[in-house]
């Protein structure tokens, strides 16, 4: 689904990552760990396009076979399914929960909130309260949710557990889990353990390289 192959990636004369290679399968969660430093979101950023300087492939597959994106602008990559929740969630904070859903809604929105609500029960009953009034964990939900109102097949998440209360979490991985068995694939930057030991696999990050589980 995603085939990333002798990445390099580069902020000014800076190597951040170094000859880099995974590949992540529809309806497989990839957890990424390493050091503060390793390059872990650094990967992430790469794979969306933003911020730093790529050398070599980033393939992702769809329906019709392969394609190179590693050129793409970012919001082609997203348009073509990768969805990113960053580790600081960018939410609108002035912005209701339902405004948060609906400002990244495409077609048949409605059926898409549907969906995200049925993933994050909680958010149900928080519609109507402005994301800046929500705990940490409910924030990191809501930024998920709004990921995936639209639709993304690729699922890309910042550290989403870090911080959060152990009972957030679970309800975190139990959606996780549910959109993999979707057939989503998720590449995963987290620490916490009750994630952690749920993917797939692991791959460790040492100073920009990759070093298998
Ligand atoms: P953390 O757990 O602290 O988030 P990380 O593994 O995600 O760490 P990155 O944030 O990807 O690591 O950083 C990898 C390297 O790239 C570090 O040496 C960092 O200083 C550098 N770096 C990250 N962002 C930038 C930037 N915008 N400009 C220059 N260098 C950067």
């Amino acid at each position: 689904m995603l085939e990333v192959k002798n990445l390099n990636a580069f902020y000014g004369q800076a190597q951040a990552l170094f000859d880099v290679s995974l590949r992540v399968a529809a309806g497989e969660m990839v957890v990424l760990q390493g050091l503060n430093g390793a390059g872990k979101s650094t990967l992430l950023k790469a794979v969306m396009g933003l911020q730093v300087r790529t050398e070599g492939s980033i393939f992702y597959s769809r329906e019709g076979g392969q394609v190179d994106i590693s050129r793409w602008e970012t919001h082609r990559r997203a348009q073509a399914g990768l969805g990113y929740v960053a580790e600081d969630r960018r939410l609108f904070t002035g912005l209701t929960v339902r405004e948060n859903l609906h400002v990244a809604a495409s077609r048949d929105a409605k059926a898409q909130e549907a969906r995200v609500l049925d993933l994050f029960p909680i958010l149900k009953t928080l519609l109507g309260r402005p994301a800046a009034q929500m705990s940490g964990g409910q924030q990191q939900m809501l930024a998920i949710a709004r990921t995936l109102m639209t639709n993304p097949k690729v699922l890309l998440l910042d550290e989403p557990c870090e911080g959060i209360a152990p009972v957030l979490v679970a309800s975190i991985r139990d959606a996780l889990l549910a959109l993999k068995s979707e057939g989503l694939g998720l590449l995963v930057v987290e620490q916490n353990r009750l994630l952690a030991e749920r993917a797939d696999r692991l791959l460790w990050l040492v100073a920009g390289k990759v070093r298998a589980s």
